[in-house]
């Protein structure tokens, strides 16, 4: 057990770049992810101790944070049997991940009755901003807990915004960004195909709109190097952004806020999972608009339509 040791549990897309940037800041920290072969790729990185268990992790760090797929997981994780609840040296909590004002609640007072602290912290930037430890991280808990604990969240991201001192709302700070992510990567999509099928060069198109008014955070970030390119490789499963619209949804029905065009993404993205979309990248959702326009948005088709005078 050390009182500076940092504990980090899951290394997927998110996690292994922000365990490894919490290493690279000089701080001591043991992971863990039940994929052994994520825990090994950081195996021989400086300052990387790899555990065989979530509780080993909770035995030697005081504070232990996670990046974990969906609540179900993080529920398990942080209060199941063997969880981080059941450590000897954790004190302080910190959930980086998308799990829900509820599921997150639920956890703050469960860890609470053992005197753990928890700050809910989910993050933006994807996996290229948690690469470059450039992620804006948005905080709710104990303004005293979180004071002392920006010095560590500084090690993986800059944008650092304390949302409030209750648990839980930085999660729905979180979901409604995310539903505005995706409405802004469907839109974006559809929008692009309409472009292309009435012959219009991609790349060219996201320029324009990335100097006007019709720029977003898909047009900016996303086409050129994950959909123009085919690569979809940004990073996000769209089983986890469909998880975080419907977040965003149960919010929406909790506080009884009508969410029309909410809805439609949402229900859109429900759509694309019964097709088999959910293993895929998010920025693959572009093959259903394709699909039924009958193109590609892409540099080789293009050639093709000029071929065919269109
Ligand atoms: P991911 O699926 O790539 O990674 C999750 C990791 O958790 C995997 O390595 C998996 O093996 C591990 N894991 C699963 N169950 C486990 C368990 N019981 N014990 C230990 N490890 C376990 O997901 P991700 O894209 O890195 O996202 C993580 C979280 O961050 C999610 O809540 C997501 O919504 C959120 N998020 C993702 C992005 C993004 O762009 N990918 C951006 C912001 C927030």
């Amino acid at each position: 057990m050390s009182a500076n040791l940092v504990g980090f549990i899951g290394l997927g897309n998110m996690g292994y770049h922000m365990a490894k940037n919490i290493a690279q800041s000089g701080r001591a920290i043991v992971v863990y992810d039940v994929r052994t072969e994520a825990a090994e790729a950081l195996s021989d990185t400086e300052n990387v101790v790899v555990a065989k268990s979530v509780k080993e992790v909770a035995d030697r760090a005081e504070t232990v944070l996670v990046s974990l797929p969906n609540a179900e997981i993080i529920e398990n994780v942080a209060i199941g049997e063997n969880g981080l609840i059941s450590g000897a040296a954790i004190k302080t909590y910190i959930d980086l991940s998308t799990s829900g004002e509820k599921a997150v609640q639920k956890i703050s007072e469960k860890l609470a009755e053992r005197g753990i602290s928890s700050l809910d912290a989910p993050v933006s930037g994807g996996p290229p901003g948690a690469k470059e430890g450039k992620l804006t991280i948005m905080v709710a808990g104990d303004k005293d807990l979180f004071d002392a604990k920006s010095d560590l969240l500084n090690a993986l991201g800059k944008k650092i915004f304390y949302v409030s001192d209750s648990v839980g709302k930085a999660q729905i700070m979180k979901v409604i960004n995310n539903l505005l992510s995706s409405a802004a990567m469907a839109i974006s999509s559809e929008a692009v195909v309409l472009g292309v099928k009435a012959g219009l060069d991609p790349n060219l198109m996201i320029d324009v709109l990335n100097a006007s008014s019709g720029r977003n955070s898909a047009t900016e970030d996303k086409f050129k190097k994950s959909i123009i390119s085919r690569k979809f490789d940004w990073g996000f499963l769209s089983e986890l952004a469909y998880k975080d619209m419907k977040l965003c949804m149960e919010v929406s029905e909790e506080y009884e806020v009508p969410m029309y065009l909410g809805t439609n993404i949402t229900h859109f993205w429900r759509y694309a999972i019964t097709q088999g979309a959910g293993k895929e990248d998010f920025t693959a959702i572009i093959k259903y608009f394709e699909d039924w326009a009958g193109i590609q948005v892409g540099e080789s088709l293009k050639h093709e339509a000029d071929a065919k005078g269109h």
